[in-house]
């Protein structure tokens, strides 16, 4: 329809009326304005004509009291709408003047002679009105207190609460007959849906009344920009607006400039979808489905933004729509499976854990990867439907593994954000689990990097619930976004697992390998284990083994399987194999031991010196249950060089098996390991190698496999000395040391020491054990082993006091009592020293004198 158009001396004549009126039309769904008299203008405090007009036709209630605007022009429809009368009573005001004044609006319709259709309002100023006195004038207020009562209910109907701007269903209304407009003037209408990005950050910081004022200032700017009946707000951070296509990337440009300097600064990038109408003219609804897709599409971009629709965009909203439909079918018909991934033990090759993936595989679409349809799923919140079936279905294979006589490893499962946001996902999943009565540390939860961004606190809160319960909770995907380090520093996780983008750089330089070691040095420091996704190649295998990444997943060892499969694979006898779970906690230590490698720095072995290394040579040694046999299941190079060097060993297959030597070179070694089970878990090693020098070690035991009473210890070479050059600070002390029963470094202040403990004319001294209160608790559990006749002389004179005051006054403390060995007394003899240049610790020795003659 056509804007009525007076003839020019009739417009002329009305609107040199002194009387306030206005003359509108309803065309294409809104109020168009077709006269406003000079009264008018006064009333509303225009000097300018066209500026009326103009304002009138882009935002006629911009003068209008915020709280009023939607009943006003909800009653402005209605009346158009329906005919009958106008009667509305409202607070308006003039450009720039705080005061607002009771404006009473009174309208009818009349009939052009040619039959259009258009309506008289009349407006009377019945005074200033002041929030603080309320209107003046009785009837007013009473009458203005019920429309405002009326403009609540209203509100929700035509027009947006929070931002007076149309109401969904209005507004479809009024973009389904703009873009009959649009296009009679020739012109195309386009579609956009706007999201603000990055709504609930802002809130949870700056506080829901910040963030609705940030929402209404950007619906002033889209008023501004489009005109009020353009404009609609969809929901939360939401914003739909159709328009014309000409001119619309200046005009979005100019946007995102207005829309940096809103709500003071304090702002947010706006994404923009756009759906071009001239594609397709489709239903409105479709076509800011479109716009709103194509906005989903900015989701992994930063900054403000526009995204064109497109036909491809198309078949994946055919896809989503299709996927969406047919979930609940999914999960009944079975199109839904799940696969598994092993995850691989470094150490010894075994499957030490499994992931659970969800696979779509469907009649009509075919085989559908998670990226097909997962992100549909999350975005309409719909995951958590999934998420628990995936559950449900390795609790039932968790049964189907123990009844086919295996080991069950843990499984892990994949949350993703909305899981949180639809349901309390935990106590699902713990309801879950306790009534399969699986135990909570068989089932994992696999919580991606990007998804802990967001609302961080939240999130946190929900992983330590999780690991409260007994659940491990690994971190996903880790590196693949900006948040890594800041979420590792406060958020505890049981294992971080490396994102396979790490494997892919791995070919590109050192540089990766270099931030690959220092990461995974890192969680070591942290407690916490590894994992590599994405290891396609046996290079990998090599240098995460090497760096001390303690388990591994990918294509290398298997892609995920159904289970019948990895059934089948067992019955075959070409399975991976599972761990035996009470092994676990053994080879857990075992991987965690870093070797701090860097080695693979070194060019090639011509630039490493003779008998020096460029890292400590490190290897981790595992001795069999018989004591006979040993293998170096981990090592670094500098370590493999070191024996081959020393040994002529090759230990660079970690399945190699060695004997243990009975006597000659190695064989003082071995007994030291032995030893170190049981003597203080640590020893320093002096063995004399083939070529004369000596290398010089440092032994820890890391643990004992309780299903095969294998042993392994940690070597690490400290130093090799020349061949003849034979007495080295160490031996001296070694060999001083050697005439102790028991060395203690004491620290006076706290009590705190450590006992170095030997067997007397033993070859090596061993470190022993650290404790608190020396001269308390230590020395009264050690006086039942002392000659009875002795213990209360040793009680006395042992004291801190006491030997304070010998080392002050002589520098040394003495004493000498006996203590009881086989049965017989045997003289000892004290001795304290200071430690030089250090008041505060002294070392106190035992050594023995004689057998007691009796
Ligand atoms: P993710 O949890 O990081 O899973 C690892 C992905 O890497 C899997 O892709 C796996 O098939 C793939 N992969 C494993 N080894 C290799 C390899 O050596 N080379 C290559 N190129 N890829 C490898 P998939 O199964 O396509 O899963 C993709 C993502 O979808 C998952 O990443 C996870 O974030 C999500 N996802 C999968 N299943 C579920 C689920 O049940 N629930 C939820 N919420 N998300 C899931
Ligand atoms: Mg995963
Ligand atoms: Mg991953």
């Amino acid at each position: 329809m056509d804007r009525y158009k007076f003839p020019e001396v009739h417009q002329k004549l009305l609107e040199s009326i002194q009387v306030p009126f206005a003359i509108y039309q309803f065309v294409n769904q809104r109020v168009a304005t077709i006269v406003v008299s000079d009264g008018f203008l006064k009333l509303l405090g225009y000097e300018d004509r066209t500026r009326a007009y103009y304002d009138m036709e882009h935002n006629m209630y911009r003068n209008t009291h915020p709280d009023d605007v939607a009943r006003v022009a909800d009653a402005a429809i209605r009346f158009a709408r329906e005919g009958g009368d106008y009667d509305v009573i409202y607070r308006s005001r003039t450009d720039g003047n705080p005061e607002y004044h009771i404006i009473h609006a009174l309208g009818k319709h009349v009939s052009t002679d040619t039959g259009v259709r258009l309506a008289q309002v009349w407006y009377t100023d019945e005074g200033s009105y002041s929030e603080a006195n309320g209107a003046h004038g009785n009837g007013l207020i009473s009458a203005l207190t019920n429309a405002l009562h009326e403009e609540s209910l209203l509100r929700a109907y035509q027009y947006d609460h929070l931002t007076g701007l149309p109401s969904m269903t209005y507004f479809f209304q009024l973009a389904e007959a703009g873009k009959e407009a649009i296009r009679a003037e020739g012109g195309e209408a386009v579609f956009l849906f706007f999201d603000l990005d990055g709504m609930k950050l802002f809130n949870a910081r700056y506080g829901f009344a910040e963030g609705d004022r940030l929402l209404r200032s950007f619906a002033e700017v889209l008023v501004r920009t489009f005109s009020n009946e353009n404009c609609c707000h969809i929901g939360a951070d939401h914003f739909g607006v159709f328009t014309e296509e000409k001119g619309l990337i200046e005009i979005l440009n100019q946007l995102y400039a207005d829309c940096r300097k809103l709500n003071g600064g304090n702002s947010l990038p706006i994404r923009t979808g756009i759906y071009l109408n001239s594609m397709e003219d489709v239903p409105i609804s479709i076509a800011f489905d479109r716009a709103k897709f194509a906005c989903d599409g900015l989701r992994n971009t930063y900054g403000s933004g526009f995204n064109y629709y497109r036909k491809a965009l198309g078949e994946d909203m055919e896809r989503r729509q299709y996927i969406l439909d047919n979930l609940d079918i999914a999960i009944e018909e079975k199109w839904l499976q799940v696969f598994y991934q092993p995850i691989v033990r470094a150490v010894n090759g075994r499957v030490c854990d499994e992931e659970a993936l969800a696979r779509w595989i469907d009649p009509v679409m075919g085989f559908l990867s998670p990226a097909e349809f997962i992100p549909f799923l999350e975005e309409s919140k719909q995951i958590y439907k999934m998420d628990l079936y995936v559950l449900e279905q390795v609790l039932k294979k968790i049964r189907i593994i123990k009844d086919a006589g295996l080991y069950v490893v843990p499984q892990s499962i994949n949350l993703s954000r909305s899981d949180f946001d639809a349901c309390d996902i935990v106590e699902e999943i713990r309801r879950r689990v306790d009534d399969a009565g699986v135990g909570r540390d068989k089932i994992t939860i696999e919580i991606t990097e990007s998804i802990i961004g967001r609302d961080f606190d939240f999130i946190r809160k929900q992983i330590s619930r999780i690991r409260a319960l007994g659940f491990q909770v690994w971190m996903d995907d880790f590196g693949s976004g900006y948040s890594s380090l800041d979420v590792l520093q406060s958020v505890k996780f049981d294992l971080i697992k490396f994102d396979m983008s790490f494997m892919k750089r791995l070919d590109e330089g050192e540089n990766a390998k270099v931030i690959l070691t220092e990461l995974m040095k890192m969680a070591t420091s942290l407690g916490v284990d590894t994992v590599c996704e994405g290891v396609e190649t046996e290079e990998q295998v090599r240098f995460l083994q090497e760096i001390g990444c303690s388990k591994l997943q990918g294509y290398y060892y298997l892609k995920p399987t159904p289970l019948d499969k990895v059934l089948e694979r067992y019955e075959r006898g070409i399975q991976i194999g599972f761990e035996n779970p009470r092994e676990s906690a053994y080879y857990d230590t075992m991987g965690r031991v870093n070797l701090y490698d860097l080695s693979f720095l070194a060019v090639t072995d011509d630039h490493i010196l003779e008998n020096t290394f460029d890292t400590v040579p490190i290897g981790i040694m595992e001795v069999n249950g018989t004591r006979d046999k040993v293998q170096y299941v981990r090592s670094n190079q500098s370590f493999r060089l070191f024996m081959k060097r020393a040994f002529g060993f090759d230990i660079s297959n970690p399945d190699t098996e060695y004997s243990v030597p009975l006597s000659g070179p190695g064989s003082e070694f071995m007994r030291t390991v032995e030893q170190c089970r049981f003597n203080g878990n640590r020893a320093f090693v002096n063995e004399d190698l083939a070529d004369g020098s000596t290398a010089h070690s440092f032994v820890r035991r890391i643990g004992e496999n309780p299903v095969n009473g294998k042993l392994s210890v940690a070597i690490a070479v400290l130093s090799i000395t020349e061949p003849n050059e034979g007495t080295t600070y160490a031996n001296i002390a070694k060999a001083l040391a050697a005439d102790y029963y028991n060395l203690y470094y004491i620290n006076m202040e706290t009590g705190r020491y450590i006992e170095y403990g030997s067997n007397v004319g033993g070859e090596q001294l061993v470190v022993e054990k650290r404790g608190a209160d020396f001269f308390g608790a230590t020395l009264e559990a050690a006086l039942p082993h002392f000659y009875e006749e002795d213990r209360e002389k040793v009680r006395k004179g042992c004291t801190k006091e006491k030997v304070l005051e010998a080392l002050n006054e002589y520098g040394v403390f003495t004493l000498t009592y006996r203590i009881v060995e086989d049965g017989k007394p045997l003289e000892v003899f004290m001795k304290g020293m200071r430690m030089h240049n250090d008041d505060n610790h002294i070392i106190l020795g035992v050594s023995g004198v004689a057998h007691y003659r009796n």
